[in-house]
């Protein structure tokens, strides 16, 4: 991925109407917003619109109301954090899609110095659809669009790929950073790179390690997919979570990795326990021995020193999933004890480190490292889709022609 994209340095933003495409979609509790990470995360790009002159008009979607106007999906519920968080007035505008006279007349009273939000643009079937006729009624609303939802990059819709070439258009920040972190972590990455992948099942990352088998020189393969590989190469995994039916898959990525000359990184080791809670007894196994009763929990300690030792010799990291089941202890231990290593290489300068998808995020947080890691991205399934290789249609439009 090439970073040739426009960012606000390059839009003159003095007077300026200016449409732009955020994530709001934070989770909310009785109508309050419980996690206002994704509203911090675009406080930066607005603010600096406004204070440039430029009224920011903001486009976003919120749950799933499939093209319908459900109140209950309101983006209104986002209004006083939006205020707190960008410390600017915010004015809220209701919409059908359908007629944005309203939306019109709350842009044009709107004072210097203040916020537009317009209502949840799923609310109209065109949104998701790109449908064209939507997409000149948005860009009616502005003069710009900036994009700064990069978890909605994924997605060729009417806010998020249509406007791009509407309007003379750029990213905002949170999206330049986005960008720029992932082109360190595999665009354009000091080498070697190592990937570490996770999670529980082969079969919703299948697309993702055959791309990375071509891109990085380490593959370290763990959490609950690490057993369908380690059956594939003929041991009992028990009880333990396998995708039997993936054996041929998982032979085949391994093939593909030694033609790409990508080292495939297994567990020799394991944490085995009989239940699946917490602080159940459990007891490591070598894998020409895991108890037919048991399941696999958890990377052992010396499968921990193996990819500890792999990550010591890589200049770049990019990691998604868990390296076990770490919700419940202690078989949190490999997923901790490798993520405090990586961020303690980071620290140190040695290492750059790109985490994200799924419950990467909250294992990391769980580790006490979100913030030593080089950049930890937010954003679930376009993260996902950029490590798989998949074009992502709200940054290609962006990109300079
Ligand atoms: P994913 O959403 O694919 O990244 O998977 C994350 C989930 O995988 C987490 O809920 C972990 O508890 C689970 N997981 C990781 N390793 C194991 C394992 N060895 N056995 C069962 N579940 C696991």
């Amino acid at each position: 991925m090439s970073v040739a994209f426009k960012t606000l340095d390059d839009l003159s933003l003095d007077g300026k109407r200016v449409l732009v495409r955020v994530d709001l979609n934070v989770p909310t509790k009785d109508g309050k917003v419980t996690d206002a990470t994704r509203i911090e995360r675009v406080a930066l790009t607005i603010a600096e619109i406004a204070n440039k002159g430029g009224l920011p008009i903001l486009l976003a979607h919120f749950g799933r109301p499939k093209g319908k106007v459900d109140p209950a999906m309101s983006l209104e519920v986002v209004v006083g954090d939006l205020r707190r968080i960008v410390g600017k007035p915010v004015h809220f505008a209701r919409t059908d899609w359908t007629d944005v006279s309203e939306a019109r007349k709350v842009i044009e009273s709107a004072e210097p110095g203040s916020v537009v939000l317009l209502e949840n643009t799923r609310f109209h079937p065109g949104e998701e659809a790109n449908d064209p006729e939507l997409v000149a009624r948005m860009a009616s609303l502005g003069d710009l669009y900036v994009n700064d939802a990069f978890s909605a990059a994924h997605r060729a819709h009417a806010s998020t790929e249509g406007l791009a070439h509407a309007l003379p258009s750029a990213a905002g920040r949170a999206m330049e950073a986005e960008l720029k972190a992932l082109e360190q972590g595999l665009g354009n990455p000091q080498k070697p790179v190592i990937a570490v992948v996770g999670g529980a099942k082969v079969s919703t990352k299948i697309d993702l390690l055959e791309n990375l088998v071509t891109r990085v020189e380490g593959l370290v393969i763990g959490g609950g997919m690490a057993n369908t590989f380690i059956y594939a190469l003929g041991y009992d995994v028990g009880k333990s979570l396998c995708e039997r039916d993936l054996k041929d898959t998982a032979l085949r990525i391994m093939d593909k990795a030694e033609e790409a000359r990508c080292a495939i990184i297994l567990p020799i080791d394991g944490v085995v326990a009989w239940h699946f809670e917490a602080n159940t007894p459990s007891r490591v196994y070598g894998l020409d021995a895991i108890d037919k009763d048991g399941m696999v929990l958890d990377a052992g300690p010396q499968s921990v020193e193996k990819i500890k030792t792999a990550i010591n010799e890589a200049k770049t990291v990019v990691w998604n999933g868990p390296l076990g089941a770490f919700e419940i202890a202690p078989f949190d231990t490999a997923t901790v004890d490798v993520a405090r290593h990586v961020a303690e290489r980071t620290r140190k300068g040695l290492l750059t480190s790109v985490a994200g998808g799924g419950d990467t995020v909250a294992a990391l947080a769980h580790a006490g490292v979100k913030d030593d890691f080089t950049y930890v991205s937010t954003a679930g399934g376009a993260f996902l889709e950029w490590m798989e290789g998949k074009p992502l249609p709200g940054v290609d439009a962006l990109r300079q022609g």
